[in-house]
């Protein structure tokens, strides 16, 4: 069933990279052609160059520009030495990456239910979770808002455990007046295009403060050598490309601005819901429990989930649910899954979590639809 919001038809993406495109082709375009017209492709002075824009932005000392969020996760865990037979403490309710990186190194996902509010880890939950065998601990910052970083660490440096943030969704986002990505021992970011910061391809980095991470992580994203066709340490081709780095480092200079837009499009859906009714009686709007949260993500949790989404979907609302499975019920974990009902929370999420249009382009109108159709939705 549809129905008529205004005379004029409104339609709202999910994303609408575009639209972002035609704000900054004027500036890209330059740089681009730079880099086609140096030749200068993998590493080099333009990721250098990135490298250093990208520490100063996070307030670390160190940036390692590499290939994918992924594999900045993945080139972390091999920095700290992790395999078979190590445990490594995550989330269940995450995007797959964080789960397959450690699986790829052959070692256990042990996982920690999430918190009902800000689906990010349950920290009251880690302590009893650490065993002689756990190596490494991931916390992710769902959706852009930072985990409740301080116990983590203190718990991780009584354990001399490092700390892998997996701050993917969550670059600029900030615990306690602090960057993430400076908290724990490394911070592993992506620039998938449809991340906050996102490039034209796959990218990621890893910030650190430890200068031997820094330098070990160089070696692994580049076939573990430091000089070339001597390899000391085991690494892979991890590297991040120039032309990606040159476009990144032309959006990191709206990225502050972009997120503002964000933030304020997440306050005005909040503020909208509860004064429509429709929240909280139906629909329970993200928590801020940390600020800044960066909302590349506005996660709501809606009674009919299902139905309001195919319900948006019929009146051009496009939605997506971020995510339907948790991680410990996923076939590919093989002797690792466990039985549903192991980790409830994560479960119930599953299965009413709704992700709104949230991109910083979308207009007044754009919104009032979307409030307008979920209103039309509970109240009709
Ligand atoms: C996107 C994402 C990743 C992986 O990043 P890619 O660049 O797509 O490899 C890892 N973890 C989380 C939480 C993500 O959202």
């Amino acid at each position: 069933m549809t129905f008529r919001n205004s005379e004029q038809i409104v339609s709202v993406p999910l994303l609408d990279l575009k639209a972002q495109y035609q704000t900054i082709r004027n500036d890209i375009l330059p740089v681009v052609e730079q880099v086609l017209d140096s030749q200068y492709f993998i590493l080099g002075p333009e990721v250098e160059k990135f490298e250093h824009a990208i520490a100063d932005y996070c307030g670390t000392r160190f940036a390692i520009g590499v290939s994918s969020g992924t594999d900045a996760l993945l080139a972390s865990l091999m920095a700290f030495g992790i395999g078979p037979g190590d445990e490594v403490i995550t989330t269940p309710f995450t995007f797959f990456a964080t789960v397959g990186s450690i699986l790829r190194q052959g070692a256990t996902p042990v996982f920690v239910d999430i918190e009902k509010n800000t689906f990010n880890m349950d920290i009251s939950k880690l302590a009893k979770t650490i065993t002689p065998k756990t190596k490494a601990i991931i916390p992710v910052h769902l959706f852009g808002q930072s985990v409740d970083m301080r116990p983590v660490v203190d718990l991780a440096k009584k354990h001399a455990i490092p700390v892998i943030e997996d701050a993917a969704q969550a670059i600029g986002s900030e615990y306690q007046g602090t960057r993430i990505g400076g908290l724990g021992n490394v911070g592993c970011f992506s620039f998938f295009p449809s991340k906050n910061l996102g490039g034209f391809g796959d990218g990621g980095v890893i910030t650190t403060n430890d200068p031997a991470i820094a330098e070990l992580l160089k070696q692994i994203r580049n076939q573990g050598s430091a000089t070339k066709y001597f390899h000391d340490v085991l690494g892979a081709n991890f590297r991040l490309d120039a032309l990606q780095a040159a476009i990144l480092g032309v959006k990191l200079k709206r990225l502050d601005s972009w997120t503002e837009k964000r933030r304020a499009n997440a306050a005005y859906y909040t503020k909208r819901f509860f004064e429509t009714g429709v929240a909280p009686k139906y629909v329970a709007p993200p928590q801020v429990v940390f600020e800044r949260h960066v909302f590349n993500q506005y996660v709501i949790r809606a009674k009919n989930r299902d139905s309001l989404k195919n319900f948006l979907q019929e009146n051009r609302v496009i939605t997506e649910i971020y995510y339907p499975k948790p991680m410990h019920l996923q076939e590919c974990l093989g002797q690792h899954r466990m039985d549903f009902g192991s980790f409830p929370v994560s479960e119930s999420a599953a299965s009413e979590v709704l992700a709104l249009p949230i991109y910083p382009e979308l207009n007044l109108d754009q919104k009032e639809h979307v409030v307008k159709c979920i209103q039309e939705f509970y109240q009709r």
